[in-house]
Protein backbone atom coordinates (compact mmCIF):
# COMPACT_ATOMS: atom_id res chain seq x y z
CA UNK A 1 0.00 0.00 0.00
CA UNK A 2 1.30 3.44 -0.56
CA UNK A 3 -0.11 6.48 0.88
CA UNK A 4 1.16 9.90 1.66
CA UNK A 5 2.29 10.48 5.04
CA UNK A 6 3.79 14.01 5.34
CA UNK A 7 5.65 14.69 2.58
CA UNK A 8 7.08 11.72 1.21
CA UNK A 9 4.99 8.51 0.33
CA UNK A 10 5.25 5.39 2.18
CA UNK A 11 5.22 1.76 0.92
CA UNK A 12 3.91 -0.44 3.64
CA UNK A 13 4.68 -4.31 2.97
CA UNK A 14 4.21 -7.49 5.21
CA UNK A 15 7.58 -8.01 6.34
CA UNK A 16 9.17 -8.61 9.40
CA UNK A 17 11.08 -5.47 11.15
CA UNK A 18 14.77 -7.55 10.54
CA UNK A 19 13.67 -8.69 6.60
CA UNK A 20 16.72 -9.40 5.26
CA UNK A 21 17.70 -6.58 2.25
CA UNK A 22 17.26 -9.09 -0.46
CA UNK A 23 13.54 -10.07 1.16
CA UNK A 24 12.78 -6.74 1.08
CA UNK A 25 13.90 -5.73 -2.80
CA UNK A 26 12.20 -9.15 -3.35
CA UNK A 27 9.21 -7.88 -1.86
CA UNK A 28 9.76 -4.34 -3.56
CA UNK A 29 9.37 -5.51 -7.11
CA UNK A 30 6.81 -8.45 -6.43
CA UNK A 31 4.62 -5.05 -5.45
CA UNK A 32 5.76 -2.97 -7.90
CA UNK A 33 5.23 -5.45 -10.89
CA UNK A 34 1.79 -5.89 -9.33
CA UNK A 35 1.17 -2.58 -9.74
CA UNK A 36 2.35 -2.60 -13.24
CA UNK A 37 -0.26 -5.57 -14.41
CA UNK A 38 -2.63 -3.06 -12.69
CA UNK A 39 -1.90 0.28 -14.64
CA UNK A 40 -0.71 -1.62 -18.03
CA UNK A 41 -4.22 -3.11 -18.23
CA UNK A 42 -6.30 -0.03 -17.48
CA UNK A 43 -4.39 1.40 -20.14
CA UNK A 44 -4.40 -1.27 -22.59
CA UNK A 45 -8.48 -1.32 -21.91
CA UNK A 46 -8.78 2.59 -22.29
CA UNK A 47 -6.67 2.79 -25.68
CA UNK A 48 -7.73 -0.75 -27.80
CA UNK A 49 -11.22 0.52 -28.23
CA UNK A 50 -10.62 3.71 -28.97
CA UNK A 51 -7.95 1.97 -31.63
CA UNK A 52 -10.37 -0.46 -32.79
CA UNK A 53 -8.12 -3.27 -31.83
CA UNK A 54 -8.49 -6.53 -29.30
CA UNK A 55 -5.81 -7.45 -27.36
CA UNK A 56 -6.24 -11.21 -25.42
CA UNK A 57 -3.44 -11.10 -23.03
CA UNK A 58 -0.46 -9.25 -20.84
CA UNK A 59 2.61 -10.81 -19.78
CA UNK A 60 5.07 -9.00 -17.74
CA UNK A 61 8.81 -9.68 -19.29
CA UNK A 62 12.00 -7.99 -17.83
CA UNK A 63 13.89 -8.33 -21.49
CA UNK A 64 16.74 -6.86 -22.13
CA UNK A 65 16.78 -4.05 -24.89
CA UNK A 66 12.66 -4.05 -25.53
CA UNK A 67 9.91 -2.19 -23.94
CA UNK A 68 7.51 -3.95 -25.37
CA UNK A 69 6.27 -6.33 -28.55
CA UNK A 70 3.24 -7.72 -29.54
CA UNK A 71 1.78 -10.76 -31.41
CA UNK A 72 -0.88 -11.22 -34.60
CA UNK A 73 -2.71 -12.79 -31.77
CA UNK A 74 -3.28 -10.28 -29.41
CA UNK A 75 -0.76 -10.84 -26.94
CA UNK A 76 1.19 -7.51 -25.46
CA UNK A 77 3.93 -7.96 -23.64
CA UNK A 78 5.54 -4.88 -21.52
CA UNK A 79 8.50 -4.56 -19.73
CA UNK A 80 7.59 -3.87 -15.99
CA UNK A 81 10.22 -1.33 -14.85
CA UNK A 82 8.09 1.17 -17.78
CA UNK A 83 6.69 1.82 -14.16
CA UNK A 84 9.66 4.02 -13.79
CA UNK A 85 8.61 6.50 -16.05
CA UNK A 86 6.24 9.38 -16.58
CA UNK A 87 2.45 8.25 -17.20
CA UNK A 88 2.40 10.06 -20.52
CA UNK A 89 5.66 7.60 -21.19
CA UNK A 90 3.96 4.65 -20.15
CA UNK A 91 0.79 5.68 -22.41
CA UNK A 92 3.20 5.75 -25.36
CA UNK A 93 4.55 2.52 -25.17
CA UNK A 94 1.10 0.79 -24.48
CA UNK A 95 -0.06 2.71 -27.46
CA UNK A 96 2.76 1.27 -29.84
CA UNK A 97 1.98 -2.36 -29.03
CA UNK A 98 -1.48 -1.74 -29.50
CA UNK A 99 -0.68 0.08 -33.11
CA UNK A 100 1.36 -2.89 -34.06
CA UNK A 101 -2.11 -5.32 -33.97
CA UNK A 102 -3.22 -2.75 -37.28
CA UNK A 103 -0.06 -2.82 -38.69
CA UNK A 104 2.94 -5.36 -38.05
CA UNK A 105 5.63 -2.72 -39.27
CA UNK A 106 6.89 0.48 -38.26
CA UNK A 107 5.87 2.05 -41.95
CA UNK A 108 4.06 5.31 -41.48
CA UNK A 109 0.68 3.60 -41.40
CA UNK A 110 1.86 2.57 -38.46
CA UNK A 111 3.18 5.83 -36.84
CA UNK A 112 -0.11 7.63 -38.09
CA UNK A 113 -2.12 5.03 -35.63
CA UNK A 114 0.14 5.89 -33.03
CA UNK A 115 0.02 9.68 -33.38
CA UNK A 116 -4.05 9.79 -33.25
CA UNK A 117 -3.97 8.74 -29.92
CA UNK A 118 -0.33 10.70 -28.64
CA UNK A 119 0.62 13.23 -30.67
CA UNK A 120 3.64 14.08 -29.52
CA UNK A 121 4.87 10.31 -29.41
CA UNK A 122 8.61 11.88 -31.14
CA UNK A 123 9.56 13.11 -27.73
CA UNK A 124 8.08 10.65 -25.33
CA UNK A 125 10.30 8.21 -27.35
CA UNK A 126 13.21 10.04 -27.47
CA UNK A 127 12.76 10.14 -23.58
CA UNK A 128 12.65 6.74 -23.32
CA UNK A 129 15.82 6.05 -25.35
CA UNK A 130 17.82 8.88 -23.23
CA UNK A 131 17.03 6.52 -19.88
CA UNK A 132 18.89 4.04 -21.76
CA UNK A 133 17.82 0.14 -22.78
CA UNK A 134 15.96 -1.42 -19.58
CA UNK A 135 17.89 -4.01 -17.75
CA UNK A 136 16.57 -7.20 -15.68
ZN1 LIG B 1 7.29 -1.34 -32.68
Amino acid sequence: MLRAQGAAPVLRLPLPADAAPEAIAAAVRAWLQAEARRLFVLRLDHFAPRMGVRWTRLALTSARARWGSASSTGAIRLHWRLMHFRPEVVDYVVVHELAHLRHMDHSPRFWAVVASEVPDHVALRRELRTEGAPHS
